[in-house]
């Protein structure tokens, strides 16, 4: 590719990042209340009771707000990192400080959105591993946040990642995507079961075994191997730190899909310079 092209492309993609980067702020702040809200409806059906009838909230209403005055967030001091910095990190109305999250989750994107740019130039494959670094910045919040895998995120991502093989988007063919997804999903199912029936215990949820068979079906089987390593040594380092510092939650637990993600994201940048080589 024309160096003056792939320029251009990861200026695009990353001006398309800080925008996109800013809806996925308002999904990873909703979809997990979304949940909620719908479980507590189901429950209430099934005991059957009927719920009060609540405000509808979704992605689209109510329109953004301040979380502590609850005032409307204007388009203007709604603009991706400018309005952050604008507005000095700080609510117009009340002067509460905004979670420095916001612009840190638009910066991301944008990098990351930048890098499929100038690593695919302007080709299908460049929006759809767009496409998965979205949903890769979703479930890691997501599941830090609150122990949540979200399905409407990671069974959309697994077709795309089945889809994105056959159409050569990815570097796997089918076939190894297809074993990856079955692969990943069985062995760790395997050694949540072994797990639970030695110590009575759950070290994983659902929820990780479908995260990482979509990085499986992204990657294809030959990476699952280095991504699990990754992930588990990431996150047991992570984990010992917390524990040392008492920084580790009331129960103890520490999600794993930031680290699936984290192991994901880093296989797909180092694997051109052949580092999966080292891991297998
Ligand atoms: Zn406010």
């Amino acid at each position: 590719m024309q160096t003056d092209s792939a320029l251009f492309a990861t200026l695009q993609f990353g001006l398309l990042g800080l925008l996109v980067g800013s809806f996925l702020n308002v999904v990873i702040y909703r979809l997990p209340k979304m949940m909620e809200q719908q479980w507590a409806a189901d429950c209430a059906q099934l005991a059957g009771h009927t719920l009060p009838a609540v405000a509808p909230f979704n992605l689209m209403v109510p329109r953004s707000q301040c979380p502590h005055c609850n005032a409307g967030i204007r388009w203007y001091d709604n603009l991706p990192l400018i309005s952050y910095a604008f507005l000095g990190g700080h609510c117009r109305h009340c002067n509460a400080p905004i979670g420095i999250r916001y612009p840190a989750v638009e910066l991301g994107t944008a990098l990351l959105f930048a890098f499929c740019g100038w690593r695919w130039g302007y080709h299908a494959a460049a929006m759809a591993w767009c496409g998965w670094m979205a949903g890769m910045v979703c479930l890691a919040l997501i599941d830090w946040d609150s122990t949540l895998l979200p399905d409407a995120i990671l069974l959309p991502l697994l077709w795309l990642g089945l889809i994105s093989a056959n159409l050569q988007w990815t570097a796997v063919s089918v076939e190894h995507a297809l074993w990856g997804a079955v692969v990943a999903y069985l062995s760790l199912w395997s050694i949540y079961w072994a797990f639970k029936l030695l110590t009575g215990r759950e070290g994983m949820g659902y929820g990780d075994f479908k995260l990482f068979a979509c990085l499986g079906a992204w990657f294809g089987w030959q990476a699952l191997l280095p991504i699990i390593l990754i992930a588990s040594l990431t996150g047991t380092v992570f984990g010992v730190y917390l524990k040392l510092n008492h920084g580790l939650r009331e129960e103890g637990v520490i999600p794993f899909g930031p680290f699936l993600v984290g192991a994901g994201m880093v296989y797909l940048v180092v694997k051109p310079w052949g580092f999966e080589l080292l891991m297998l």
